[in-house]
């Protein structure tokens, strides 16, 4: 199939957009996917960070919580009016019970120092500074607890201790009271990774780690870290404030974050699987969708090539529904009748390629083919009338149009335009016409001696007979005898009838050119030419011997024609026995017509059977050799010096155009039979 030049780059283009497109559609459900992902996981690290906020805030909360109950506790101490001595019992036993605490000092109003008691947990507390280093913060944190009335906290410090060691200590100063009357304070020291160690709920904290830190970070106290030695973990971080009289504390939490593989968890894994369901889905598409454009390409390729096979058709195609309006025809009908597609398609009965005068005619063939009757496989032949009102014969071939249901939904009809065909057919029928003219001009050459000899008796008679008159008239010794003369007028008369006969007979023969078939009688056909034929008989002694079977029918022929067939039949019988052979006795030409023994001599499907007449031509010749017999009915084939060799080529040709058959055989001992069959009128 030929493709237009346009067509290769046009499809290349469509082919790459559609590439991009694809393209398109894949980024862009990659980057949903990916952004799904993303959020599922940032959905999650949003709650774990909630949970891991609410959670420091809880422990702060703990914290403070812990801070209070101690505040009540220390306020145990001085419930009674302690001394410096009763005091310390009690101290060393809180101090050992609350771990968090690593000092506790009784000091006057003036800041001076009545008792004190170190935690029994930390040996190297003291040694390194001076307690009076820490003297400041004490003071702060209890010129505020004074204001509060309650208890106040100092601000962190770090208190380094021997052996490189230190620690983060806060302060806390609780003013006391004796009977009313304010009596000094009560200074605990608080050591800051006490606090995370001693007032935290464990199974809060585990895996966590817990801190406070500046509030640029820098980590004051530790209680534990998340270890960040696999790359794959992430920490979370929330930070909280403890807010505490006199001083807010900041307090971290981080929580690792288990990163598995690409899906850290069942929110992301289920999206990750939907997306992975989703590409595979896109796959089958797009996989549907190129078998579905292969299959369209073959579709459209089978298309274009019967569309191309339609436009170059020299036939006709028309097809019609059942109420007769035309829903297809292609270019050769539209160049048939003279009409666009445009102007034809939709048009319904009379169609506009129907004569006028022929319109009530073919509306009862239409009339036919609805009630179902069988359409004729061999087709129909018509005659359409083109759009600028010249007519055509056409040959039409209908077939039932069957939709995928089995349901027929109208007529698809093939339309040969027969005008070249006739054409051909009448230069044919021509130029045989022509051909039968000079074959019959040819016999009557071939004649013209036998004619001439033919005609010398009556003429010779007919000059004796002047001459006898003319004697008569010259003689003046007598009166002319009126008898005698009359009867040599007669004669002259008579003979020269005769001489007008043959002449007429010839002139008969070459004459007679209407090509009308006719019933004619075999009697008349053999009554027609036996003058011609006595000519040549009686120049080679031959006696012709005629045999008509009674109450023959008359046949169906084109007499002229048959007649020139019986005569060249005749001449090639006689011309086959030269003079003297065969000897005297056996020189007979028998010419015998009769009713055939066939009924039908070539069938013809759908036609009534007829009877035929049987014309034979026997003669006594030399008969036919095998050579002579293979090339017998092939023109210009002759084997005669003077012969022509149209003679049987064209009797075969007559007799087949009336439907018969031209044989021959030999005739047994010597001669042979041309036989020919003409139908029955
Ligand atoms: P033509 O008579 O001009 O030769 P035909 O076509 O009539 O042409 O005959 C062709 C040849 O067939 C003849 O030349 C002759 O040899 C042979 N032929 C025809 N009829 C007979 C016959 N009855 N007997 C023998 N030969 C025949």
């Amino acid at each position: 199939m030929n493709k237009s030049p346009q067509a290769a780059p046009l499809s290349q283009v469509l082919r790459s957009r559609r590439w991009l497109l694809w393209g398109a559609l894949l980024a862009l459900v990659l980057a949903l996917l990916g952004v799904l992902v993303f959020l599922a996981a940032e959905y999650e690290e949003g709650r774990d960070q909630t949970v891991l906020e609410r959670d420091a805030a809880q422990v702060a909360s703990d914290i403070r919580s812990e801070l209070f109950r101690n505040v009540q506790t220390l306020q145990s101490l001085h419930s009674v009016a302690p001394t410096a001595d009763s005091w310390a019992a009690p101290a060393a036993e809180l101090l050992s019970a609350h771990r968090e605490m690593v000092r506790l000092e009784w000091r006057s109003s003036t800041h001076a120092l009545l008792a004190y008691r170190d935690t029994p947990y930390l040996a190297s507390l003291s040694g390194y500074l001076n307690r009076e280093q820490a003297l400041p913060d004490v003071r702060q944190a209890c010129d505020n607890a004074r204001r509060f009335s309650g208890p106040a906290f100092s601000p962190s410090y770090f208190w380094p201790m021997v052996g490189g060691q230190g620690l983060e200590l806060m302060e806390m100063c609780l003013p006391v009271a004796r009977a009313g009357v304010p009596n000094g304070f009560l200074v605990a020291t608080y050591s800051l990774p006490g606090l995370l160690n001693e007032l935290t709920n464990k199974a809060m904290l585990r895996g966590r780690g817990l801190a406070f830190t500046e509030p640029d970070g820098t980590r004051l106290a530790l209680h534990s870290t998340v270890s960040s030695s696999s790359s794959r973990r992430r920490t979370l971080q929330a930070s909280t404030l403890l807010d505490l009289p006199g001083h807010t504390l900041m307090l971290r939490m981080e929580s690792p974050r288990q990163v598995v593989g690409l899906f850290p968890n069942v929110l992301t894994a289920v999206v990750g699987a939907l997306s992975l369901a989703l590409l595979a889905v896109l796959a089958l598409l797009g996989r549907d969708m190129r078998r579905r454009q292969r299959a369209e390409l073959e579709v459209a390729d089978a298309l274009a090539f019967r569309k191309a096979m339609e436009n170059s058709l020299v036939t006709g195609l028309r097809a019609r529904g059942m109420d007769g309006r035309v829903s297809y025809v292609n270019p050769a009908f539209c160049q048939m009748v003279g009409y666009s597609a445009e102007q034809l398609i939709g048009t319904g009965l009379p169609a506009p390629w129907w004569p006028p005068e022929l319109i009530d005619e073919y509306q009862q063939r239409q009339a036919v083919r609805l009630a179902g009757q069988t359409l004729p496989r061999e087709g129909y032949e018509s005659v359409f009338q083109r759009s600028d009102g010249t007519r055509f014969p056409v040959l039409i071939i209908e077939a039932p149009l069957i939709d995928a249901h089995g349901v027929q939904t109208g007529y698809m009809s093939a339309i040969l335009d027969l005008t070249e065909q006739r054409r051909v057919e009448d230069i044919n029928r021509a130029s045989q016409d022509r051909l039968q003219a000079t074959a019959r001009l040819a016999t009557v050459g071939e004649m013209a001696s036998l004619l001439s000899h033919e005609l010398n008796q009556p003429l010779a008679a007919i000059a004796s007979y002047a001459t006898g008159t003319l004697n008569l008239l010259n003689d003046t010794t007598q009166a002319p005898p009126t008898a005698d003369l009359q009867l040599a007028m007669l004669r002259i008369s008579e003979q020269a009838e005769r001489a007008g006969r043959v002449i007429k007979s010839v002139a008969d023969f070459v004459r007679r050119r209407e090509q009308v078939r006719e019933p004619v009688a075999p009697q008349s056909l053999i009554d027609a030419i036996s003058p011609l034929l006595g000519l040549q008989a009686k120049k080679q002694r031959i006696r012709v011997h005629i045999d008509i079977a009674p109450d023959l029918p008359p046949v169906l022929c084109d007499r002229t024609m048959v007649e020139q067939v019986l005569l060249n039949l005749a001449r090639n019988g006689m011309q086959a026995m030269p003079e003297g052979d065969p000897p005297a006795p056996e020189r007979v030409l028998m010419l015998s017509v009769l009713q055939s023994r066939l009924q039908s001599g070539v069938s013809v499907v759908g036609r009534a059977p007829k009877s035929w007449v049987e014309f034979t031509v026997t003669d006594r010749g030399h008969g036919l050799s095998a050579g002579v017999q293979a090339k017998l009915f092939t023109p210009f084939f002759t084997t005669k010096p003077e012969g022509m060799g149209l003679g049987l080529s064209l009797c075969r040709t007559v007799i087949e155009q009336h439907g018969g058959a031209l044989t021959f055989e030999p005739h047994p001992p010597r001669g042979t039979v041309f036989r020919f069959t003409l139908p029955v009128a």
